[in-house]
């Protein structure tokens, strides 16, 4: 009798799910245009461009920002973005005094509609438990040094809510447009593990 095989031993991820997605369609429960039709929807069409629209019009129109604050879901959806995983978007402001970062300590739940499929780094088990225990020493390995006084809140998106970090608006950008805006924001900025720079 064979001893089960140590996670280790598993094959690769990839031939995982090549062979679960060859039994899925085997038994008729996908259809293969419908997954790739998925993937290619997250990979391409949506991503953290559409966070920095969101981000972007917060900055230039307070109304707006104020309806973010209050109801991130709707906000949202005024600029056209919602699917799967933007169902209940919390969104979290940064200020002079408070950063936010997001964090699934569950697994990878992460605002899909705003910000695409998440990077790997964010699945990783050493980031979804140090950045609880240990933000700020885990912010600063990453590039982001935040000054002492600065309060770090930590948001975990284990339940319904998908968090979004609305970042600073940096100082010398008053006369850049919306869309010039739109495109100094980063992915990064939005999860909260980096803070949006000029040039
Ligand atoms: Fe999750």
């Amino acid at each position: 009798m064979t001893e089960n095989p140590r996670p280790t031993d598993y094959p690769s991820p990839q031939l995982r799910v090549e062979a679960l997605e060859a039994l899925l369609v085997e038994r008729g429960l996908v259809k293969p245009e419908m997954l790739d039709g998925f993937i290619n929807r997250y990979v391409n069409d949506v991503g953290p461009m559409n966070g920095a629209k969101v981000v972007a019009k917060a900055w230039v129109d307070p109304d707006f920002r104020k309806r973010l604050i209050e109801s991130g879901t709707e906000a949202i959806k005024e600029l056209g973005f919602e699917g799967p995983q933007g169902e209940h978007i919390v969104v979290v402001e940064n200020t002079a005094t408070v950063h936010n970062v997001v964090v699934c300590t569950l697994c990878s739940c992460y605002p899909w509609p705003l910000l695409g499929l998440p990077p790997d780094w964010y699945k990783d088990p050493a980031y979804r438990s140090r950045v609880v225990r240990e933000p700020r020493k885990l912010l600063g390995e990453m590039g982001l040094d935040l000054a002492d006084e600065v309060e770090i809140q930590v948001w975990d998106s284990s339940a319904e809510n998908r968090y979004f970090v609305l970042p600073n608006r940096p100082k010398r950008t008053e006369g850049l447009s919306e869309d010039e805006l739109a495109a100094i924001i980063t992915r990064d900025a939005m999860v909260g593990v980096a803070v949006v720079k000029v040039g």
